[in-house]
């Protein structure tokens, strides 16, 4: 087989890798390094560089977002499409709403002849987890 074949296999299952370690915790946002992290189980030597391209690809392709959370580390979603989000405070911990802003709110911004377009709140608190430990 051509090297060029094996390259394009090797960068298809770094991307496919990426991806599943999006995907893998379920709700939770993870930045690159802990995306790194989980793919470096299955394979060992790649960079955090070939990580974090492919997280790219994976945002500019539209199958993941990047959480708009205001942090000022990049945080990678398994969902692309827009919502809104819950932070901890006390441990970063990322936290998917399940709805969006009231449509009173909408309908208040329209009447006041704002057009929306997206929307991105983050609600800020401690999540169940830390209050417990406290
Ligand atoms: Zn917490
Ligand atoms: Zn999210």
């Amino acid at each position: 087989m051509a090297a060029s074949d094996a390259g394009t296999r090797r960068a298809t299952r770094q991307l496919a890798l990426a991806l599943a370690s999006v995907r893998a915790a379920g709700t939770d946002h993870p930045t690159a390094d802990q995306v790194c992290r989980r793919v470096r189980r299955t394979l060992p030597t790649v960079s955090l560089g070939t990580v974090y391209r492919n997280l790219q690809r994976l945002v500019s392709d539209g199958r993941i977002g990047v959480a708009q959370v205001g942090s000022r580390v990049t945080r990678y979603d398994p969902t692309p499409t827009p919502h809104d989000h819950f932070v901890c405070r006390s441990c970063g911990r990322i936290e998917d709403l399940p709805a969006g802003p009231s449509a009173a709110s909408i309908r208040a911004l329209r009447r006041a002849g704002h057009e929306v377009t997206e929307h991105a709140t983050v609600v800020y608190g401690r999540c169940r987890a830390c209050r417990d430990g406290s």
